[in-house]
């Protein structure tokens, strides 16, 4: 007797990847959070870290643009400014140098790598050297 398709074992967990541009729709549903930018992962943490202690600069400008949901409430915004870097032909430096406001000489020199800051919350970035 053939076996029946009902039969089959069912994986004991299963992992969503949904990608956006708004932070705070993920805050809602996501264990871990990963930013990146220009194709780099520039910042990977669980939700609730990500959101107390925001590290790279493109992650802080990302929460920077998230609406504050009380009347009168404000947050400070963080306005990129600058010329993205080329998607082509990336720059082999840090890809967001050119519109990150705490550049330094050595942001253009170097790519910086992924390094763990805090238990299982990394970023790329030569100010947490
Ligand atoms: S490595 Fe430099 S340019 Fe890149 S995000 Fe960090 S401070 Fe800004």
């Amino acid at each position: 007797m053939p076996k029946q398709v009902n039969e089959r074992k069912l994986p004991s967990a299963v992992t969503y990847m949904f990608i956006t541009h708004d932070l705070s729709v993920v805050n809602h549903f996501s264990d871990d959070i990963a930013v990146m930018y220009l194709g780099r992962l520039v910042e990977k943490a669980p939700a609730d870290e990500l959101f107390a202690n925001p590290t790279h600069p493109y992650t802080q400008a990302l929460l920077s643009a998230i609406p504050v949901p009380r009347i009168g409430a404000k947050r400070e915004r963080v306005l990129l400014k600058g010329e993205l870097s080329s998607p082509i032909n990336p720059p082999n430096a840090c890809r967001f140098a050119s519109r990150c406001i705490y550049v330094r000489d050595e942001c253009r020199n170097s790519e910086p790598m992924l390094k763990e800051i805090r238990d299982n919350h990394f970023v790329a970035c030569s100010l947490v050297d």
